[in-house]
C-alpha cells in the first residue's frame, strides 16, 4: 500500500508552481479552463491529496478520490454543490490502485459514475479490498523477518489488525472501463494520449493531452517528494526500483517544458523535464548510499534506513521505510552488487559485492 510518500527530496531545481497556496478545504482552484483543483484530508504525515475535476458533458470526470471516510464523503459532497454546481461526477479516472486515489470510486460508481483505471489498477484494488484481514498472514509475517524488521515492531504487528485497504476503500462494484498504454482517449472535453509507469504502483496511468500542456501525473510524476517504492510480500522477488527506472526512462521523453503537471500530492508545477532526471537520479543516488552502508558492515534490512531517509524513522514511518528499504535491497542484490546470506535465523543478511 501506500500510506504517503517518502521524505522531501532536493529535486525542485527548475521546477515552477504557479500557485504556491493549495486550494483550503471544501474550495477549489481553476487550474485550467474547466479544469478544478481540490485537496481531500489524508490521516498521515503526508495529510493530503489531490483530486481533479474536468468539465465533461453533463457533469464532470474526476481523477482519483481519496480515502473513503465520512469526512471526505462530506467534503465532496460540499464541492459537488458549490465549486461543480450541483452536477454529477459521470467519470472517474483512477491513476493507480492506492487508497488515497481509489477509495471513493466505488461509492461514486454507485451513483453512475463509469470507472477508467487500468486492469493492473482495478485488479490490485479490487483484490486488496476484497481481502480483508484481521491479522497479518504468515507469509506477510515471515517476509517482515526475512527483511530485518525490528522484533519488538514485528511482534506487535503480529497482535494488531493490519492496515486493511476495505477500511478505507468503498467496495468496488464489478465493471470498469479499462484504459492502456497506448490509448487515446477524450475525457474532460480534451484528448489524452495514455501511458504507464510502475515502480511506485504496476500500471500506474499518466495521461499527456494532445494539443495541449496538461498532464495528469499521479504519483508517479510527484514533485518536492520522492514517491515510495515499496516491496511488498505479494511479490516478495519483485523489483519496484528496476521497474521505477524504466518508467522514467520510458516517459522523460515525453516531458515538455511548458507541461503543467497536476500531480497526486504537492501542488501544480512546470519543469517536467527536469524532474524527470531527478525523478531517476534520486534512486540512483540512493542505491550509491544504500551499497556504500553495505560495504562498511554487513546489516539486515531494518538496519539500512539511514542511508535512504534524510529524516529519522519513526513509528508512524516505519512501515514506509522499511518496505522501502526491502525494494533498495532487492534492487541491489538483483542487479549484483549485493549479496544476501541466512544469518541462522532467518534474516537476511546483506553485504556489497
Ligand atoms: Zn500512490
Amino acid at each position: 500500500m501506500d500510506g504517503g510518500d517518502r521524505s522531501d527530496d532536493p529535486g525542485c531545481r527548475g521546477l515552477r508552481f504557479p500557485w504556491d497556496a493549495p486550494p483550503a478545504e471544501g474550495e477549489a482552484t481553476e487550474v485550467a479552463e474547466g479544469v478544478l483543483w481540490a485537496r481531500l484530508p489524508l490521516p498521515m504525515a503526508l495529510d493530503h491529496v489531490n483530486v481533479f475535476f474536468l468539465r465533461d458533458g453533463d457533469g464532470w470526470a474526476m481523477v482519483d478520490t481519496g480515502f473513503d471516510t465520512k469526512r471526505t464523503r462530506a467534503i465532496l459532497e460540499g464541492l459537488m454543490a458549490g465549486p461543480l454546481d450541483g452536477l454529477p461526477i459521470v467519470r472517474v479516472l483512477v491513476t493507480h490502485h492506492h487508497p488515497d486515489h481509489v477509495g471513493l470510486a466505488g461509492w461514486l460508481m454507485e451513483r453512475g459514475a463509469e470507472l477508467l483505471t487500468t486492469r493492473t489498477a482495478w485488479l490490485m484494488a479490487r483484490m486488496l479490498t476484497l481481502d480483508e484481514q484481521a491479522r497479518p498472514t504468515p507469509e506477510t509475517l515471515e517476509f517482515c523477518r526475512r527483511y530485518g524488521m525490528d522484533a519488538a515492531v514485528l511482534a506487535a504487528r503480529a497482535e494488531e489488525r493490519p492496515f486493511n485497504f476495505a477500511d478505507i476503500v468503498a467496495p468496488l462494484p464489478v465493471g470498469f472501463t479499462r484504459i492502456k498504454a497506448g490509448d487515446r482517449i477524450d475525457l474532460g472535453g480534451r484528448t489524452w494520449d495514455v501511458h504507464t509507469g510502475d515502480g511506485h504502483a504496476a500500471e500506474h496511468a499518466v495521461l499527456y493531452e494532445v494539443g495541449g500542456d496538461l498532464v495528469l501525473g499521479g504519483d508517479q510524476l510527484l514533485p518536492g517528494i520522492s514517491p515510495n517504492l515499496g516491496l511488498y510480500p505479494t511479490e516478495p522477488g519483485g523489483d519496484p526500483v528496476g521497474d521505477w527506472m524504466a518508467s522514467c526512462a520510458r516517459l522523460a521523453p515525453l516531458a515538455r517544458e511548458d507541461h503543467l503537471v497536476l500531480p497526486g500530492h504537492k501542488t501544480p508545477y512546470t519543469g517536467l523535464p527536469a524532474r524527470m532526471r531527478s525523478l531517476r537520479e534520486n534512486h540512483v543516488h540512493a542505491l550509491d548510499r544504500l551499497h556504500a552502508h553495505l560495504a562498511e558492515a554487513p546489516r539486515t534490512g531494518g538496519e539500512c534506513f539511514a542511508p535512504l531517509f534524510k529524516r529519522p524513522v519513526n513509528e508512524k514511518t516505519y512501515g514506509l521505510a522499511f518496505f522501502e528499504a526491502a525494494a533498495h535491497l532487492n534492487r541491489l542484490w538483483l542487479t549484483g552488487r549485493a549479496s544476501r546470506e541466512d544469518r541462522g535465523d532467518g534474516v537476511w543478511l546483506w553485504r556489497a559485492t
